[in-house]
């Protein structure tokens, strides 16, 4: 858990933005392991971000979700992933 996730829980409508750029993704799976409710594995053996929307410009996927303890998960994601593909933005 990302050390700063305390604090962001204490705070009912911090919003975050997990962005994923998917051609970096080497699909070793783990930010899958760590965040299930974000992430999953598809059939071309990279990662999908769970109902992420691409953006255009900038050719990633994203998606804004309030921080909770659980919805943290993606600070995980983004420490195991060893290609740097997720980012999250405030
Ligand atoms: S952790 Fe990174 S490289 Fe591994 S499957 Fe997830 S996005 Fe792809």
């Amino acid at each position: 858990m990302h050390k700063l996730a305390p604090i962001f829980a204490q705070i009912s409508e911090f919003l975050m933005k997990v962005v994923y750029d998917r051609k970096k993704c080497i699909g070793c799976g783990s930010c899958a392991v760590v965040c299930a409710d974000f992430w999953e594995m598809a059939k071309d053996g990279k990662a999908i971000l769970k109902k992420g929307k691409l953006n255009q410009k900038t050719t990633k996927y994203e998606v804004v979700f309030e921080w909770t303890d659980e919805r943290g998960c993606n600070s995980d994601a983004v420490d195991v992933c060893p290609v740097k593909a997720i980012t999250l933005e405030d």
